[in-house]
């Protein structure tokens, strides 16, 4: 696997599950919403690092003894994060 290679400590990678409904509703709030980041944060936990959009993978690395870092990662954004 590739991603053992890109640090020492080997991240975790989940899938951030936001269900059709879920989903739906917020497309619809936020459409028009300048509140956009916010809705998306409040529903499935982040923003996509790299765009800020709808993430769907999370990313957790463990900084050894400092704590985690989480990153989350919209589909297009972790394709191009996995072939870096
Ligand atoms: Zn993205």
């Amino acid at each position: 696997m590739k991603n053992t290679t890109l640090s020492k400590n080997k991240p975790i990678i989940e899938d951030v599950k936001i269900s059709k409904e879920k989903l739906e509703k917020f497309n619809s709030i936020t459409k028009h919403s300048q509140y956009k980041h916010r809705v998306i944060r409040h529903y499935s936990g982040g923003n996509c690092v790299i765009c800020a959009d709808i993430p769907s993978r999370k990313i957790i690395e463990d900084l050894e003894g400092y704590g985690q870092r989480i990153e989350y990662y919209c589909d297009r954004c972790f394709t191009k994060w996995i072939v870096s």
